[in-house]
């Protein structure tokens, strides 16, 4: 039988080569032969679309969008709508891949997808970008809805995104109404309470869930923070309110900001609020040092939670991160290299597909609230969000006890085995 390539550079994309290379390993000690091993790699459907748009000066403009089905094996696939200039198949599918894995191992009932259109919004005027949204929505309509394929917002797409695509299918299908075609709704369409803060509050619950079985208290505990956007802004406030934690450092798009005797967190917030988006200038009026990202990242710290983007912790850095636990808010903050290091070194890393699951899981509410046109108070949301997160991070972390391995290659061992279970007991048809 042909083996399949497994080296990390069969794939361009870092954050699928992180996949497939966490996917061959699970795959390894799960003891799944060959053809598993490509069927549950293999997208199930990639579709590209050519949209053409009639742009306010009377030309027409082609632009190309994709949606890619990873795996449909647990349920309707799920994942967001990115509008960006890099966006491209490779791009779209490293990201579908990346929603199976996190919705099995959330144990929520969906399967992994995502879309996008390479498009710079910024290019665009209002009724440009809803000509172009509408026109992606009824493109790709076939192979979405309410239990297919149920998108959400993404990089550079928002609410009146969302809305415009509800409006085309919903239309397009005949229905009147029809909440559950997406995510990520304004609340006057049935959005969900405690989405805005649902990522974040997922990682506060599996940081302190982390320090606990480490034998340590979030109370009082140094978190360092990186990047200072919806998840890391809502994950520095959560920790310092309800955890008790104390936040040493933050840092954004313009540096970091760092206090070892901690900073206040309500006036950070409020900084960026009122300066234009961003943390930059902070430290002329507060006590904190203006410091690297670079520096930040290597503070003696108790928590690291990189919040911001992908390849932070890389094989040039990862031997001098100082912080004994790790928490991924941000998609692929980590390399493979990065990943082998910080496993070597017996850093505790709870990786992204975990520990950024909070907001996939409050989507999967929002979902079971559009099928039944039912609305959850939040202290519903907010309960059933700790429940789903403590129950995911408890079958990772005895995972990673009985086989002796990082959490990270643990939560690809309990996903990629509900995958791979649901797979071979719906059966191979035909
Ligand atoms: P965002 O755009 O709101 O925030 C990103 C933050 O990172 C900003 O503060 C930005 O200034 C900062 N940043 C950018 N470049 C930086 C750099 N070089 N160094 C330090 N900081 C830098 O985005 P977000 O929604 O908070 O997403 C952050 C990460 O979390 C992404 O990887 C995203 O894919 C992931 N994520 C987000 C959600 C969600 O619900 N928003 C869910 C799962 C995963």
């Amino acid at each position: 039988m042909k083996t399949l390539a497994t080296s990390r550079a069969d794939y361009a994309d870092p954050m699928l080569a992180m996949a497939n290379y966490l996917l061959d390993k699970a795959v390894a000690r799960l003891g799944l032969d060959d053809g598993m091993r490509e069927w549950l790699r293999t997208p199930e459907r990639k579709l590209e679309v050519a949209l053409p748009v009639r742009l306010d000066d009377g030309s027409i403009r082609v632009f190309h969008g994709y949606r890619v089905q990873h795996s449909t094996a647990r349920g309707p696939a799920k994942g967001g709508i990115r509008y960006h200039t890099r966006v491209s198949m490779q791009e779209v599918e490293a990201l579908a891949t990346l929603m199976t894995w996190k919705c099995s191992v959330a144990g929520i009932p969906f399967g992994g997808g995502k879309g996008g259109i390479s498009v710079n919004i910024r290019d665009l005027s209002r009724g440009e970008l809803e000509r172009l949204t509408r026109r992606y929505a009824a493109n790709i309509a076939s192979i979405m809805g309410s239990r297919r394929d149920i998108p959400a917002p993404d990089v550079d797409t928002d609410s009146q995104i969302m809305a415009w695509y509800t409006d085309t299918i919903t239309m397009l299908s005949g229905n009147v109404a029809d909440p559950a075609v997406v995510t990520g709704k304004p609340l006057g369409l049935g959005g969900s309470l405690g989405r805005a803060e649902a990522t974040s509050r997922g990682v506060a619950i599996v940081a302190n869930l982390a320090m606990h079985n480490l034998g340590r208290s979030l109370e009082g505990a140094n978190v360092v923070v990186q990047g200072f956007g919806k998840v890391g802004s809502h994950a520095a406030q959560i920790l310092a309110a309800d955890y008790a934690a104390t936040i040493i450092a933050v840092s954004d798009i313009t540096g970091g900001y760092y206090n070892p005797k901690g900073l206040d967190v309500a006036s950070l917030l409020d900084w960026v609020r009122t300066h234009s988006g961003t943390l930059e200038g902070y430290e002329q009026e507060h006590a904190c040092d203006k410091i690297s990202n670079a520096e930040l990242l290597e503070l003696p710290c108790d928590l690291l939670a990189p919040c911001a983007l992908e390849g932070q912790i890389t094989g040039e850095n990862a031997d001098r991160i100082q912080a004994p636990l790790i928490v991924e808010g941000a998609n692929g903050p980590t390399t493979i290299e990065g990943h082998e290091i910080l496993s070597d070194r017996g850093i505790v890393d709870v990786p992204d597909i975990l520990a950024n699951a909070g907001g996939v899981t409050v989507s999967y509410f929002e979902w079971v609230q559009g099928l039944s046109f039912d609305h959850w108070e939040l202290s519903r949301v907010r309960q059933r969000l700790e429940a789903t997160m403590t129950d995911a991070f408890n079958a990772v972390w005895e995972v990673a006890q009985q086989h002796q391995t990082s959490v990270r290659e643990a939560a690809f061992v309990v996903a990629v085995d509900r995958v791979a279970e649901a797979m071979l007991t719906r059966g191979l048809w035909p």
